[in-house]
């Protein structure tokens, strides 16, 4: 295939990629979006599979066949809960895919046309020193970050005096390790530098708390897509230039949006900082406290649900964990030919990835139009008879507005208890991700329905 057709197909797989970011902007879209994406990656690997570059075909089918095989597997066998640090793992490989591919290059540039026996050209080990330092900070940092997602590291920070200047030295020694290599082309370099990254990428994602990782996460699909452009410059390969700037930017767009929502600020985030003043607050599965609640039964919440004007349904990660969104849906058809308004209020980080409770309603068929951001409801709460909070706890925490010592502290949340009667639906008293206990389970106009969300929908409908 001639250079120039090759070009062009790659422009056109460039095209379908960014269709296929904005058809996965909204709900309505993204199936359109999806099938963008692949069309835009078939064209991509037919390219160039047919460019006359490649040495082993048997090779590359090969790596298809066995990557495709058990991408498929875990396709068909991933919980929607466990997507985020799967995503995360993800990660961790493009990240340990650029420092390789950087490797290679580096002991074979005559194989990549960037340089011989006569040394590597400067511009060339500028890139191989950023693409593999980006790479093993994505590395190591995504390994993080799926334990901390897997249960394996707990959520709570992890915090030392002097992390900042350490990671503060460990940086400055990266940037002077690539002017080093970049002037002297020692492979010794190549690997302190690499080494540094990959202390850095556990150092920068430790200090994260739990109620923190979503940040974190769209952060670390932000430094995999610059570790992926890096690739793109090392191989000399457009196409891969300018998906991994378009997952770099989106991912880092994402940041900022959910920085925003978080009331967090993106240049902790990119220091690896936050959470860390309050480490003591945070994490542990549970939460000593003897206080009294108020428990009710499905019968009760049926009731007071049917002889409401309005109900306000909170969904959060439980719902997930339980499935409940179809069992949810009959309970709102049901509340709605009763002459109730029902509507639908999302935390931005509710569940555990963005968009994971849109998802959710949204395979459930509930209409998009009873569907609201935190800031389009908030207010509502105060005039609604019923908040039901289903499976959701940490994005309802007034500690993130009364506690300064709180992890949570200063993350925007939904004001459920300004309704008249909170219902919140769960199978015990254990805090939600954060760690943290919530004041609202001891509020008098709280009624706690102990049980599984998408049983305790059931009933509910059972009941009235
Ligand atoms: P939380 O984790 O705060 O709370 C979920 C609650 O659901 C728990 O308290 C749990 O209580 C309950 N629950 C679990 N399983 C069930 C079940 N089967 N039936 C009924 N209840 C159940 O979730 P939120 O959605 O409120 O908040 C999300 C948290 O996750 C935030 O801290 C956020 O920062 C973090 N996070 C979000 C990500 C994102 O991108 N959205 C990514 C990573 C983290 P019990 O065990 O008693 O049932």
């Amino acid at each position: 295939m001639s250079a120039n057709l090759s070009a062009i197909l790659y422009l056109v797989a460039s095209v379908c990629f960014i269709m296929s970011l904005r058809g996965l902007s909204s709900p309505e879209s993204a199936r359109s979006g999806n099938t963008y994406g692949i069309v835009g990656m078939v064209i991509a690997i037919l390219t160039t599979l047919a460019s006359g570059t490649v040495l082993s075909f048997e090779a590359i089918i090969g790596g298809i066949l066995i990557g495709g095989a058990i991408g498929t597997l875990i396709a068909k066998k991933i919980e929607m809960t466990a997507l985020p640090q799967l995503v995360a793992a993800f990660h961790s490989l493009v990240g340990l895919a650029a420092v390789c591919v950087a490797g290679a290059a580096f002991y074979s540039p005559e194989a990549f046309g960037i340089g011989g026996m006569e040394g590597i050209t400067t511009s060339a080990l500028i890139e191989m020193g950023l693409g593999s330092a980006i790479g093993a900070i994505t590395f190591t940092g995504s390994v993080v970050a799926f334990m901390k997602l897997q249960g394996i590291l707990g959520s709570r920070p992890l915090v030392f005096k002097g992390q900042h200047f350490l990671n503060l030295a460990i940086l400055i020694g990266i940037i002077y390790g690539i002017v080093d290599m970049t002037l002297n082309g020692e492979a010794f370099m190549f690997w302190m530098i690499t080494i540094a990254a990959l202390v850095l990428g556990f150092l920068l994602i430790l200090p994260i708390g739990g109620a923190d990782m979503p940040v974190i996460v769209s952060m670390l699909n932000s430094y995999s897509g610059w570790a992926a452009c890096g690739i793109g410059f090392t191989l000399q390969n457009n196409l891969l230039i300018i998906t991994g700037a378009l997952v770099g930017a989106s991912g880092a767009i994402l940041s900022y949006i959910m920085c925003k929502g978080m009331n967090r600020s993106i240049i902790n985030v990119i220091l690896g900082g936050f959470g860390g003043g309050a480490a003591q607050a945070s994490g542990g599965p549970a939460v000593e406290d003897d206080r009294p609640v108020k428990q009710g039964s499905a019968e009760d919440a049926g009731f007071m649900m049917k002889n409401a004007k309005t109900v306000i349904i909170v969904p959060g990660y439980g719902m997930a964990v339980a499935q409940a969104q179809h069992a949810l849906k009959e309970m709102v058809d049901n509340l709605k030919r009763n002459g109730v308004k029902v509507k639908f209020a999302i935390h931005p980080v509710a569940g555990r990835m963005p968009g994971h409770m849109n998802v959710l309603l949204a395979e459930a068929s509930i209409p998009y139009d009873d569907v609201f951001e935190l800031e389009d409801i908030n207010s509502d709460f105060a005039s609604a008879d019923v908040a039901f909070v289903i499976g959701a706890n940490d994005v309802t925490n007034p500690a993130a507005k009364t506690d300064p010592t709180s992890p949570i502290y200063g993350m925007p949340i939904l004001d459920v208890e300004n309704a008249k009667t909170v219902f919140f639906v769960k199978r015990s008293m254990s805090p939600g991700y954060a760690g943290v206990q919530n004041e609202l389970f001891f509020r008098d106009n709280t009624m706690m329905l102990f049980g599984d969300a998408k049983k305790m929908c059931e009933q509910v409908v059972k009941a009235m």
